[in-house]
């Protein structure tokens, strides 16, 4: 079968291998009908993964059909279509049992990084009682695409700030992240949202669909006083920073409210600064997370009773054979790209 690897440092290949096989009785085949890239894809292809393995089949974010089970996994059935979780986990560890999957002492950030992923015409999912999602008969693979990576990690995000209804809360990235964080925000109560980001298009986005009831560009507003003129001066009730920009981590405790939750589910690229003396007696909840991806199937039941949807960041088409295209129209900024959807024969 074809498969897309990380050949060597910012190199990418469409290679033949093997299709993949059951070696664990815990474990499933997967036909991929849908994949998506990551920026995280890229992160690796960049060389800024450690655990990643030169070789490995890159993609973790993909829908697909059960083509052969293992003989544990009892709640799927070869023939369903399955939604995948980023994160491959046990279930029963300390962690697991906790609810903290991304912490799983047997698991973790595996497929496309240490372990073949899904850009590949099959792929072999371990723990796939834990991993893989039943998709319902009225949704298509389309709609369940993102469900197990950037919609977990959107719904996280709104997770971490305990949104109470009628709250206000301040969502920093206006992109695939973002744009979930928003719309789960508002089904958990959120009464008005403000989305900030640099990019124009993106902040058009939300406001015309709904997902932000106010717009902010820092590049031409002062943040601090707009939140502020929304929140009659109080500022957010919530911030959640998915943007990991130069200074957005600062942006996002100054726009919180005294004792407002801010939940940092952006991945940065150097040290921030916690500046306690400044912030002392504002009495802020910090909250970081990689995501815990544990709500699959309430996800999908969300998205089953039109509360959220996640079509709307599928950008662009490619054909799975055309893939290092995709990559590089995906990696390009230019291209205003939110995500990619990779179709399969
Ligand atoms: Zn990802
Ligand atoms: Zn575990």
């Amino acid at each position: 079968m074809k498969a897309l690897i990380r050949e060597d440092l910012h190199k990418i290949k469409l290679v033949e291998k093997p299709a993949p096989q059951i070696i664990d009785s815990r474990d499933a085949i997967v036909k991929v009908t849908l994949s998506s890239i990551c920026t995280s894809d890229l992160h690796i292809i960049n060389g800024a993964v450690p655990n990643a393995i030169k070789g490995t089949t890159l993609g973790h974010e993909f829908v697909g059909e059960i083509v052969e089970l293992g003989s544990a996994v009892k709640n799927l059935s070869v023939g369903d279509r399955v939604s995948a979780n980023c994160e491959t986990f046990c279930g029963e560890c300390y962690f697991c049992k906790h609810g903290f999957i991304n912490n799983c002492t047997n698991g973790g950030w595996k497929l496309g990084c240490s372990i073949d992923g899904c850009q590949a015409e099959y792929v072999r999912v371990p723990f796939a009682d834990t991993g893989l999602t039943k998709i319902p008969d009225s949704l298509s693979y389309e709609n369940a695409l993102f469900v197990g990576d950037i919609l977990s990690s959107g719904y996280f995000g709104a997770e971490l700030c305990e949104i109470k209804q009628g709250d206000t809360v301040a969502v920093i990235g206006c992109g695939p992240v973002g744009i979930c964080t928003m719309q789960c925000a508002r089904a958990m109560g959120a009464k008005k949202i403000i989305g900030i980001d640099i990019n124009t298009s993106r902040l058009e986005l939300v406001k015309n669909n709904g997902y932000a009831d106010i717009t902010i560009n820092p590049d031409s507003q002062n943040v601090l006083s707009a939140v502020k003129e929304a929140t009659d001066s109080r500022g957010a009730d919530c911030v959640v920073e998915a943007a990991g920009g130069k200074d957005t981590f600062r942006t996002a405790w100054q726009i919180a409210r005294p004792n407002a939750v801010v939940a940092i589910v952006a991945m940065y690229e150097e040290n921030q600064i916690l500046p306690l003396p400044q912030m002392y007696g504002k009495n802020l909840i910090f909250k970081t997370g990689g995501v815990d991806a544990t709500h699959c199937a309430k996800l999908l039941k969300m998205i089953e009773n039109k509360e959220i949807s996640t079509d709307i960041l599928i950008s662009k088409y490619f054909d799975f054979k055309d893939i290092e295209k995709a990559y590089s129209y995906f990696a390009d900024k230019n291209n205003n790209c939110l995500k990619i959807a990779l179709k399969y024969d």
